[in-house]
């Protein structure tokens, strides 16, 4: 670790860091030319190990989640079509696709099961260590998979890792609060909470013919969610000042308005420059500043990946957004690593903005930014968490196990006191968990589209939104951008870039 100053920031304040990584998940491989590549947080990790702050940081293997822990968001049926189902199994399964929304978006492939598995495992132990209160801030860049429905695969998400998470924060927490930087709008856990006042999302965006299509300013959510969903669509080429100029005013204001017992950031990278399907022209710099403005509340904070789709720059950015959550400075020069051949050819740490157009016009940012604050004027101030009891946590035998020292687990009991005195809050347990016909992803049918369109459109742009029906005539599958037919493990090795 050098003392090259990064762009003039500081490291920030020190902060207790846990980070979760589990070592398989570098080799799932969804399909040839496929743009969602698992072995980006391979990347990533070996960046943090290099630059040595795992010294700094607790890394821990999560378990993975279990068919349980799953299906308290999904579906019965849909996890056990998940667990069961193999790329062979699936040929000819017409119905069934259709049912799941499996295509060559979201297509089945060898150890699909263990990989979500391994998504929610981190997010879930995230939560949990979170809510033992003995990290500040806890990472899993496998995670943030926000996409996913309750009964259906989406935007290359099959099991929504982040619901999840929320759910276990909310047996501690009154108030959650979610923030969405990737470029596409976070639209598997807005329906999840619609209609709920008790989490509160928040989506920055590229808006018009996007996948998903959905996250509208004047989407607020409903019932005793309405105002507690919050839509920023933006215009491509956002450079990392007017990003701020709208990112830092409106979660100011939600921060000291709804003042949540737990933060949840999904840092997607798809909205750094220069992204393969992303159209935002951010910085690492400008994507951590969202990183080190939620740190600086000191309410318990996780990381969560997502989208990014340049694993070169997916990589750098949430490395470096791991310094700047353990309060590091990085050097500027790259540690050597297996992958360091493609961070040429200067094999540096930052990912700069390009020259592209911004798009986004100062009045019409402010025009939104208004519009929004205005909406959160109808949030009634949190009050203060009265004292209540809480109920005992949910470790599993596994999650136990992967303690590493009896040590901590005497500390986490000690401290546990401390967090529920702080913001207790009795909640009961079965609050959000899925039952046959009620749950938090029913509640939102008359504002979900669900025209089904592309995700990966890289043959078509920004834009190439399919409806169903032209999905059912075979259109959809022209201009996927997925070459068919390649050789899995050749394009493997090519999939770095
Ligand atoms: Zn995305």
């Amino acid at each position: 670790m050098g003392s090259t100053t990064t762009n003039g920031l500081g490291p920030g304040p020190k902060s207790r860091v846990i980070y979760f990584y589990d070592e398989d998940v570098g080799l799932y491989h969804y399909a040839g030319g496929h743009p969602m590549k698992p072995h980006r947080i391979r990347m990533t990790h070996e960046l943090v190990v290099n630059y040595g702050l795992d010294k700094k940081i607790t890394i821990l293997r999560p378990d993975r989640s279990t068919r349980k822990e799953l299906t308290k968001f999904h579906t019965d049926e849909y996890v056990d079509f998940l667990k069961h189902i193999t790329p062979e199994k699936v040929e000819d399964q017409e119905q069934l696709k259709a049912r799941f929304n499996i295509w060559d978006d979201n297509p089945i492939f060898e150890g699909l099961y263990e990989f979500c598995s391994i998504s929610a495992g981190g997010s879930v132990a995230a939560a949990k260590r979170l809510n033992e209160g003995t990290f500040d801030i806890a990472v899993n860049w496998a995670g943030g998979l926000h996409h996913a429905k309750k009964d259906s695969a989406s935007g290359f998400c099959y099991i929504n890792d982040i619901v999840l998470a929320i759910l276990e924060l909310l047996k501690y927490h009154q108030r959650v609060l979610y923030i969405d930087i990737d470029a596409h709008h976070g639209d598997g856990v807005e329906e999840a909470f619609y209609t709920s006042d008790r989490v509160l999302t928040v989506s920055f965006h590229k808006g018009g013919d996007f996948f998903p299509g959905t996250g509208l300013v004047e989407d607020i959510g409903a019932g005793k969610g309405k105002y507690y969903s919050v839509n920023i669509p933006l215009d491509s080429g956002i450079d990392d000042e007017s990003y701020h100029s709208i990112f830092q005013p409106i979660m100011q204001h939600i921060m000291d308005w709804y003042r949540p017992g737990a933060v949840v950031l999904q840092c997607g990278t798809d909205s750094l420059a220069g992204d393969r399907l992303g159209c935002f022209n951010l910085s690492n710099v400008g994507h951590g500043m969202c990183v080190d403005f939620m740190k600086k509340f000191n309410v318990p904070l996780m990381l969560l990946g997502g989208g990014g789709y340049t694993p070169k720059n997916v990589s750098r950015t949430w490395c470096y957004e791991t310094s700047r959550a353990a309060g590091v400075q990085l050097d500027q020069h790259l540690p050597y690593t297996i992958y360091f051949d493609y961070f040429g050819p200067d094999y540096l740490l930052e990912v700069p903005a390009t020259n592209m157009p911004n798009a986004n016009h100062r009045q019409s940012l402010e025009k939104i930014k208004r519009t929004i604050l205005e909406h959160l004027r109808h949030i009634t101030h949190a009050p203060s968490v009265q004292m209540q009891q809480v109920p005992q946590d949910h470790f599993s035998d596994d999650e136990m196990d992967a303690h590493e020292s009896g040590d901590r687990d005497q500390q986490t009991a000690d401290i546990r006191v401390t967090r529920a005195e702080r913001d207790a809050q009795v909640v009961r347990e079965n609050e959000y968990e899925e039952s046959d016909d009620e749950g938090p992803g029913t509640e939102r049918k008359h504002t979900a589209r669900r025209n089904r369109v592309y995700y990966s459109n890289l043959g078509m742009g920004m834009g190439g939104v399919t409806t169903d029906d032209e999905l059912t005539k075979g259109k959809g599958k022209v201009g996927m951008g997925l070459p068919v037919g390649q050789d899995g493990a050749a394009e493997a090795r090519m999939d770095v870039d």
